[in-house]
């Protein structure tokens, strides 16, 4: 597996490591079962669960679970999916910060012992006055001096559902005018009547995440806590924390640059809202950047892992080009995908001197890149499928496939040379007609004759029909929260992101595979075959990629 080269957090590692600070490596990936993880989430995967694999030590998988919410369990099971889809195992380490709820509370209860924390019953529009700005000091709450015993009662009352949501919070007591907005305060429990999906309805009042994280943290033993940038901010009070309650074992969070992808989106509130507002079709969609929704385009796990690895770990924000992760699916399938014959917009060719009822089984190599794949046998009979766009009524310059008089090869079959074609009173082309030269047989002429062209093709009688799903990206502008005034990200949408080739004429062995199976249609991309719609009756294929690699022109 890629491990990458190393980075700034691996210097900090090391010298944690060496100061004898740490004698093990312990991350954790802790997502918020609020949605489907996406390739941000893929990244910060690959960066916990790598470190944790190339220190020996171990990465915890922990649901961030504070903020009760609907469909948990749908997106808990997904979220364990995807982890592992990616090639990742969290052992025995499945953790939930739920877990830690009673915990948490008795570390609450030693905050409000030591004079630590208050009951505050601002409301969160007074609380929000009283904060101050980023050049003005915040201002103390009138209730930030109650006694030791009066804020017991009234946590308790708290914990008890004695008060309506919003009444009281409780807050711990720092510093009204630090420099650090984090530190004035915060919040650290709030009253919430809503059901747990692991907890049920045991509690009334839930921890918030500055206090939760780091503690969850601690009580794992995590020795070196990954997040965001954005959170930044909040390190301070993940040490206060740690301080306050005086926990022996102090993890240290390390922030890095969140991932970026031009012509997406990455949060998590949008993507709900493209699944609710059926923009797309699920969470799955192969257009989304849901893990699930490129695993289902035909991405694979090597080729995101590969992704999140050159990309490498950042500091600074910044925005990667989609076609970047295009590139390494390429890649990744350029040496192990099969090739495999699709013809997605049918036009037939008569090869008029060949018999009529003669089939001819001819060798076509699986995997030009690697021989050990092998070869299958295609037929060929007097009537076949070609592209419609292999054939032009009159040859422009440079082109160099099929048109009156010209010579192309058919792959793996022979040279043909088209002879007419026949319209329809609309004057749309509805055959081509063609000879072909039996002396060139596999599609090499054995007088020398070279040709420019090579197309391909299916014998009409044996080819399969199928459905294919073209996708182009979802947004057409390449920053899609960039939208004018009274428009939203939603007016960037793609409206060609997704073309249904319905008359699709495909190998027999296609139509055969099984559901996700992955492979390169000669000359126009990697496919999939659709992991919830492909059927042996009705085969459907998702494009992954198109051939053609504009990253690699931009690299080189
Ligand atoms: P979103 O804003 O998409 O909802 P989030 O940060 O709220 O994302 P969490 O479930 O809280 O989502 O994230 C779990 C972990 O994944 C966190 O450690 C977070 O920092 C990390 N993460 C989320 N988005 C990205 C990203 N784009 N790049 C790198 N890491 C990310
Ligand atoms: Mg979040």
């Amino acid at each position: 597996m890629e491990t990458g080269t190393s980075n700034f957090i691996e210097e900090i590692i090391n010298d944690d490591l060496k100061s004898g600070k740490n004698s093990n490596v312990v991350t954790r990936f802790p997502p918020e079962p609020n949605g489907y993880l996406h390739i941000g989430h893929a990244k910060s995967i690959c960066l916990n669960f790598g470190l944790a694999k190339k220190y020996n030590g171990r990465c915890h998988l922990r649901f961030d679970d504070t903020n009760p919410s609907k469909e948990e369990d749908e997106y808990i099971n997904s979220i364990q999916e995807d982890v592992r889809w990616l090639g990742f195992d969290w052992g025995d380490h499945l953790h939930f910060a739920s877990d830690y709820f009673d915990k948490l509370y008795d570390f609450a209860i030693l905050l409000i012992k030591e004079g630590k924390a208050y009951v505050c019953d601002l409301s969160a529009d007074e609380t929000r006055e009283y904060r101050g700005t980023l050049k003005e000091a915040g201002k103390e709450s009138p209730y930030r001096n109650r006694s030791v015993e009066e804020n017991l009662e009234l946590f308790s009352n708290m914990k008890a559902g004695k008060y309506k949501e919003g009444e009281k919070v409780l807050r711990a007591k720092i510093d009204m005018k630090s420099g650090n907005i984090c530190m004035r305060d915060p919040i650290i429990y709030r009253i919430q009547y809503s059901h747990h999906h692991r907890t049920g309805d045991k509690w009334c009042i839930y921890p918030m995440y500055d206090f939760t994280h780091c503690l969850s943290d601690a009580i794992e033993g995590v020795t070196h806590s990954v997040c965001t940038l954005e959170f930044k901010n909040n390190r301070d009070l993940y040490d206060w924390v740690l301080q306050a309650v005086n926990f022996e074992h102090r993890p240290r969070q390390i922030e890095f640059a969140r991932l970026n992808l031009n012509y997406t989106v990455m949060s998590k509130r949008l993507l709900l809202q493209l699944v609710r507002e059926n923009h797309v079709s699920g969470w799955d969609d192969p257009r989304m950047p849901t893990i699930s929704g490129l695993r289902r385009r035909g991405f694979t796990p090597e080729s995101v892992r590969d992704f999140t690895s050159r990309i490498g770990v950042a500091k600074a924000d910044n925005i990667v080009d989609i076609a970047l992760l295009e590139h390494c699916l390429r890649e990744d399938l350029n040496k192990k995908a099969n090739r495999a014959i699709a013809v997605l917009n049918p036009l037939k060719l008569i090869i008029e001197n060949f018999p009529e009822n003669e089939e001819l089984m001819l060798e076509a190599k699986n995997n030009p890149e690697d021989e050990s794949a092998g070869s299958r046998m295609l037929p060929f009979t007097k009537e076949l499928f070609i592209e419609r766009d292999d054939f032009k009524t009159e040859a422009p310059k440079k082109y160099f496939r099929l048109a009156p008089g010209m010579e192309v090869r058919l792959k793996f079959a022979f040279y043909v040379t088209c002879t007419g074609f026949s319209t329809d009173d609309k004057g749309n082309i509805t055959e081509v007609r063609a000879t072909y030269d039996p002396d060139t047989k596999g599609g090499w002429s054995q007088d020398g004759r070279k040709v420019k062209g090579t197309i391909h093709w299916l014998s009409a009688k044996h080819a399969k029909n199928a459905e294919v799903r073209i996708y182009d990206r979802l947004f057409q502008t390449a920053n899609p929260y960039d939208a004018p005034e009274g428009k939203t990200f939603l007016d960037n949408l793609n409206p060609e992101s997704l073309t249904t080739l319905k008359n699709v004429k495909i190998e027999e062995s296609l139509a055969n595979a099984e559901p996700g199976y992955i492979c390169q249609f000669e000359r126009t991309g990697y496919f999939c075959s659709d992991i919830k719609d492909h059927t042996h009756e009705r085969p459907v294929y998702n494009r992954a990629v198109p051939l053609r690699d504009s990253w690699a022109k931009i690299d080189n």
